[in-house]
């Protein structure tokens, strides 16, 4: 079997001098295997991610003052498989640790508040995973590509990301930022089965068809973005997302790498355990 590892996962790491035009939506590197192999190597990680999420969460309620919390910052075109990886990867942790937020247009009172105000409340606390479905990077893609702020203030944002993003590390954040990367084909075909299927008339918005015509600016947008803000302390993945399964596969790689680097251990008990099971026994 083509096994698929955490390092493979890691290898699509934003670097410096990454190019987003580089990158085949269609590939699937460090992959080789057909779909049978591919279902394999995704539940590979399921014990790892298993425990280790059981453990950070047991740590959250036991040390909230020493335990961080894990943040998956979901980004992408339409159709590109955000909703799926919350569907199939999220939902092998436990939902008690798990909080998902997704991010739309703004409120008019979202819109009255600094861009991060929406945001900054959802980041997870002691021992929780926190998963966004788009996120503060819609400030810098769809506001840029539709100039719904002043261009000097889009500039800001970027640095203002990158602060706030490492002030979240250093109170014990681990962030995960991944852009499922899909290419303009493979979008008509999904938005095709989104118009073909009742079932998913729900997921399609005519206004999908705009930011579509868009595409160009908005992938230069994601270059910019994911240049200037992949940092040690929030790096980017640039996913290939063609490949649904296998997006979702480098996923659960990533929260794998997350917390295995937690180095995390059960939480010591606070009582003597033979002192209670003789108390109980009495009981
Ligand atoms: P969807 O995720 O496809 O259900 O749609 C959410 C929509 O909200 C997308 O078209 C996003 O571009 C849009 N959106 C999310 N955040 C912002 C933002 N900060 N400013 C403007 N539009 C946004
Ligand atoms: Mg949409």
């Amino acid at each position: 079997m083509s096994d698929f590892t955490i390092d493979d996962a890691l290898a699509l790491r934003v670097e410096e001098g990454f190019h987003l035009s580089d990158v085949d939506p269609s590939e699937t590197p460090g992959f080789e295997g057909d779909s049978d192999e591919l279902d394999e190597a995704f539940h590979s990680f399921n014990d790892l991610l298993d425990e280790e999420q059981e453990k950070l969460f047991a740590n959250g309620r036991k040390h909230p003052e020493t335990t961080g919390g894990i943040l998956l910052v979901l980004q992408g075109m339409d159709t590109s498989g955000k909703g799926g990886v919350i569907r199939h990867v999220v939902r092998q942790l436990d939902p008690q640790g798990v909080h998902t937020v997704g991010f739309g247009r703004p409120t008019e009172e979202e819109a009255a508040h600094d861009f991060l105000w929406r945001v900054e409340k959802h980041l997870p606390g002691p021992g929780l995973i926190s998963v966004f479905d788009r996120s503060h990077y819609e400030d810098v893609l769809v506001q840029r590509v539709n100039a719904l702020a002043p261009p000097e203030e889009i500039e800001r944002r970027y640095g203002a990301i990158v602060d706030f993003e490492s002030r979240a590390a250093a109170n014990g954040i681990t962030i995960i930022k991944v852009m499922l990367h899909i290419s303009r084909a493979f979008q008509k075909k999904n938005l095709m089965e989104r118009l073909e299927r009742p079932d998913k008339h729900w997921k399609y918005d005519p206004g999908d068809l705009e930011d579509r015509a868009k595409w160009e600016r908005y992938q230069a947008a994601y270059q910019i973005a994911l240049e200037r803000t992949s940092t040690d302390d929030a790096p980017w993945y640039c996913v290939p997302g063609d490949n649904k399964k296998y997006a979702r596969m480098v996923v659960k790689a990533l929260i794998a790498d997350a917390l295995k680097s937690m180095e995390l251990e059960w939480p010591e008990a606070d009582f003597d355990p033979e002192e209670e099971k003789k108390r109980l026994k009495k009981s």
